[in-house]
């Protein structure tokens, strides 16, 4: 993760950029479900079809990615754990092939059905949240939309402190607002599969395929097929999955962009739309007012939204 101001002295930068980090690190201990301690992790280890007190920070972000897990029909679903764990997703390095298609099918027979009530979320009378997960397919995984909250917590914090220039980056996932000392923030896209515009030399990552400028405040989370992955028998399998087939997103997207009201919902929204196709992507996009994409394929078929602000580069 990287955080650029401008417009600030060097120790007023590293006031400012240290209370975001430590913002971005308190959200990650709250929600992380790599960790046993964390309020996902210790729920994930509680009983399956009972009731139990949640995080009132969390269930609100669990509220707002409902809106997207109910519009995209699942597409997007904060409640895969256990298929993630199947798949080895979880695990460093991520493995090298598919898991046997018996426990694949074994996760369906218990999934299938259970997508809309696998997380229900009540309030109680004092006002405190309640969540309940449905059965053991399901846990808490908030990655494909708790990184882009961080991004809005840390900008918060940044704006909070007087800084009005500055950029986020945590991984490609940004968050910008004001502009470089005068000039535009300037953010590239990265190339999914850099080998193809290189033939000859190793791949670098740094090949883009689009670039952003802008002055006005932007939110850009990119979700693609090239992180976390693997090849096995001539196929991409890689980290996004489709609980309706229990197996990765097949739609062929090797990346996809989505700029929206805020990292949250661009993490979200960006995640969903690797397992739609174009029509149903933006279909689902225009659910949410100011939300564009840009879809790319490995065999370099594009899409952008009319909205969306960047301009492709090869
Ligand atoms: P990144 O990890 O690059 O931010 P995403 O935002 O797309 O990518 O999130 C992918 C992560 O979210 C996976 O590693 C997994 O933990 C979880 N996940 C996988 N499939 C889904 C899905 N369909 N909906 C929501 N979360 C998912
Ligand atoms: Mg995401
Ligand atoms: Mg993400």
């Amino acid at each position: 993760m990287s955080i650029s101001t401008f417009g600030l002295n060097q120790s007023e930068h590293a006031a400012a950029a240290g209370a975001a980090f430590r913002e971005m690190g308190r959200i990650e201990t709250l929600m992380s479900s790599h960790r046993d301690d964390s309020a996902s992790g210790r729920l994930n280890a509680a009983p399956r079809g009972a009731w139990h007190p949640l995080d009132g920070e969390l269930g609100a972000l669990l509220e707002r990615g409902m809106a997207v897990q109910q519009a995209s029909d699942a597409a997007f679903h904060m409640g895969l754990r256990p298929l993630v764990v199947l798949w080895g997703f979880s695990q460093e390095p991520p493995p090298s092939q598919p898991p046997p298609m018996e426990a694949i099918a074994q996760w369906r027979t218990l999934a299938d059905g259970h997508l809309q009530a696998a997380i229900q979320l009540r309030k109680t009378d004092a006002g405190d949240t309640e969540i309940r997960l449905e059965n053991a397919a399901f846990g808490l995984d908030l990655g494909a939309i708790a990184k882009g909250y961080a991004i809005d917590r840390a900008m918060h914090k940044l704006l909070d402190l007087g800084v009005s220039n500055a950029l986020i980056n945590a991984g490609g996932d940004i968050r910008a607002v004001g502009n470089k000392g005068g000039a535009p923030w300037r953010i590239g896209v990265r190339h999914p599969r850099p080998q193809q515009v290189h033939p000859q030399v190793p791949p670098n990552p740094e090949t883009v395929v689009a670039a952003v400028e802008t002055t006005t405040p932007l939110s850009m989370v990119t979700s693609g097929d090239y992180e976390r992955f693997f090849d096995y028998e001539g196929r991409r399998y890689h980290h996004v999955l489709d609980p309706h087939s229990g197996a990765p997103a097949a739609q062929g997207w090797a990346s996809i962009s989505v700029q929206a009201a805020n990292a949250e919902l661009a993490d979200a929204l960006s995640t969903a739309l690797m397992n739609l196709s174009h029509a149903a992507g933006q279909a689902l996009l225009e659910k949410f007012p100011g939300a564009a994409a840009m879809w790319y394929r490995a065999d370099g078929e594009r899409y952008k939204s009319p909205d969306f602000q960047g301009e492709w580069l090869i």
